[in-house]
């Protein structure tokens, strides 16, 4: 897979549509391909934690929030477009609805993983929802969850346990999962239930998605300081790059 990678983070280059076919090819021939979607958090949680970056060595990541897509043009790297979350939940989700894949929800609080299995099976009645559990458990239940979802060997996994908890949960149990496709899909089973909803179409073409998210949940500005964190950084790669190559 071509990947390009910023601050040492390596993304897929395919664009959205290609991104699905080429996920929903690995379906079909049972690789395990563990999706990362990655924002600028993801990528400066990375920065200094070894065991992390190793995660994301293995993962198909791909570029999730607006900022990974400047970052990508300033340091002309050819990353097209943003592949978020929902919109993967859903293009995968109608691809299982074609195939009649197997569908395992696995996350959330239990109210929102009820509903959000319950919108999913109507509005994708091809697909069948094998199993699903909230995202709420001891450590030490870990090992029995995975067994149980290997059990109903479901072709797609969707994992909403937040960043970075699902990726580390994913990257633990992979093996024993043996699950074609999984996804980290963070807040996506609570948009899909309708509990939380997306920025205003005008919001997110301005590319204000993340303000919007702000000003909804306040408690994230912490978790949105890696934003200038992260800017700072490329910038400064890219000064790096300039003088290597002056041209
Ligand atoms: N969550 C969970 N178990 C936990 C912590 C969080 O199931 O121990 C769920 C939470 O209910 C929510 C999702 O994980 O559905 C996290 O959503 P958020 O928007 O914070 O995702 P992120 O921005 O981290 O991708």
């Amino acid at each position: 897979m071509h990947t390009a990678r910023i601050l040492n983070v390596p993304f897929s280059t395919k664009s959205f549509h290609e991104t699905v076919s080429d996920l929903a090819e690995r379906v079909m021939s049972g690789e395990g391909t563990h999706v990362v979607t990655a924002n600028p958090e993801i990528v400066m949680l990375a920065q200094n934690n070894q065991r992390f970056q190793s995660i994301l060595d293995q993962a198909y990541v791909v570029p999730d929030g607006i900022g990974i897509v400047y970052a990508a043009k300033w340091l002309r790297l050819p990353i097209k477009d943003r592949v978020t979350g929902i919109e993967l939940v859903e293009a995968m989700m109608e691809r299982a609805d074609q195939h009649g894949w197997k569908v395992y929800l696995f996350g959330a609080s239990p109210e929102v993983n009820q509903l959000a299995a319950e919108k999913l099976a109507n509005r994708y009645p091809g697909a069948a929802i094998v199993g699903r559990r909230d995202g709420f458990f001891r450590q030490e239940e870990s090992a029995e969850i995975a067994q149980n979802i290997a059990k109903h060997k479901p072709d797609l996994l969707l994992v909403a346990l937040g960043a970075p908890k699902q990726e580390e949960w994913i990257a633990a149990y992979r093996d024993l999962l043996q699950v074609p496709l999984m996804i980290g899909v963070g807040g996506s089973l609570d948009v899909i239930a309708g509990k939380v909803k997306r920025a205003p179409v005008l919001w997110q073409r301005l590319h204000l998605e993340w303000l919007y998210r702000l000003m909804k949940q306040p408690s994230r500005w912490k978790r949105q300081l890696a934003i200038p964190r992260f800017v700072w950084k490329v910038l400064r790669e890219k000064r790096g790059q300039r003088l290597q190559s002056p041209s």
